[in-house]
């Protein structure tokens, strides 16, 4: 049967590098047996100018019956960022229990890091990134408003099985890519009631995972490190919050935000998991044919693995690492001189050009 995808494009540059991912996914179909099918979905920032929301009420319903979901980036400044982010990418996020969020940070071939000069090892490990709960809770709210002693109040809501799936998660992912240490993400000498309960819970499942390193390590030394000594580390642990801000880092550590993907995933396999870059709509570039498809064709990798095809995702990723070897292919952010268009057509052209009989 078909694997079912449903494609998001979003706002901004959105379009444009799903565009570029529409391009590889229509090659790989023509050349291989991939037996995909996908439907475009225009729910964005537009769409919610047009129907007051951003997207329509059977919209979670009519998404559940996809296999995976690839979607692009949203963002717009004729909406506020929290009605897009808590409308669109958050109960898609929630609902579907998407309780991982996975980012690889691997400077791949043809990319220079921008600490190139100061260490020399190899970038290459992945964040594991808690995606449903902690800091990013909604709860809260604003007090004496507009008086003197007006103040906001944000809370985290930390719960004993959401660390657990997560850590549990870290610990498994290393065992099954032979990762020998995981790094835990914490500040509980400073936030001292969710970090403590995080460290305790993740310290747990450590126990139970004694062929694998622990260690934690405060989060603010830890942003120090990715600078300093990027190729110590295998697999990152991280709340919500810290494993938002360091995968930003990890990304500019790895060659930026134009090549950087990431999966939010549902382990159960009960809902569909979603793939999107790690960068937003870039309003600043968006409509000018510079943005970078990497990240939107490598979270397209990212789906095809998920769907079981492994095969596809190593055969894009070598592709990638290809076209970076030739400036005039790549886009402006990596040091090229390529627009989005030509860059998706020099890698469509190297994909096709280096068909594999695949297992
Ligand atoms: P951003 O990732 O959109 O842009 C940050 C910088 O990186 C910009 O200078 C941009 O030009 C550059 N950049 C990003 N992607 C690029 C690409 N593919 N090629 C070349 N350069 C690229 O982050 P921001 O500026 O903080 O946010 C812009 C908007 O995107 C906001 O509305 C924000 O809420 C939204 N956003 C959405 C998501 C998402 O959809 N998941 C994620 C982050 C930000
Ligand atoms: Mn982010």
């Amino acid at each position: 049967m078909a694997s079912k995808i449903a494609i998001i494009p979003g706002d901004g540059i959105g379009p444009e590098v799903m565009k570029q991912a529409l391009k590889v996914l229509e090659a790989l179909k023509s050349d291989y047996t991939l037996d995909v099918d996908y439907d475009v979905f225009d729910w964005s920032s537009d769409y919610y100018l047009k129907h007051g929301r951003m997207l329509p009420e059977d919209g979670l319903e009519k998404l559940k019956n996809y296999d995976a979901i690839l979607f692009g980036a949203i963002g717009d400044s004729r909406v506020p960022d929290d009605v897009t982010v808590w409308e669109l990418i958050m109960p898609i996020r929630k609902t579907f229990e998407q309780y991982v969020n996975f980012r690889p940070v691997k400077q791949l071939k043809g990319i220079t890091s921008p600490l190139a000069d100061s260490h020399s090892g190899e970038i290459d490990f992945v964040i594991l990134r808690e995606n449903s709960e902690g800091e990013y809770s909604n709860s809260g709210g604003l007090m004496f408003h507009g008086q003197e002693k007006e103040m906001a109040i944000q809370n985290s809501i930390f719960t004993k099985a959401g660390i657990k799936n997560i850590a549990e998660f870290a610990f498994e992912y290393a065992r099954k890519h032979h990762y020998s240490k995981v790094t835990s993400a914490t500040k509980s000498n400073a936030i001292t009631h969710t970090m403590k309960f995080w460290d305790k819970e993740v310290g747990k499942i450590a126990e139970s995972h004694r062929d694998i390193d622990y260690e934690k390590v405060y989060v603010d030394a830890l942003a120090a490190k990715f600078v300093q000594q990027p190729e110590e580390f295998q697999v990152v642990l991280a709340s919500n919050l810290f494993g938002d801000i360091l995968s930003d880092l990890g990304s500019a550590v790895a060659g930026g935000l134009g090549i950087s993907p990431s999966a939010n995933i549902n382990p159960s396999g009960e809902y569909p998991s979603m793939f999107e870059p790690v960068h937003g709509s870039a309003p600043d570039i968006a409509g000018q044919g510079r943005a970078n498809p990497i990240a939107q064709v490598w979270s397209l990798a990212l789906l095809l693995e998920h769907i079981g095809r492994n095969d596809l995702h190593d055969h894009i990723l070598k592709a990638i690492e290809k076209l970076l070897l030739d400036k005039t292919q790549v886009t402006n952010d990596i040091g090229g001189s390529a627009s989005t268009e030509e860059a998706g057509d020099a890698l469509v052209k190297i994909l096709r050009e280096s068909k594999v009989e695949l297992t």
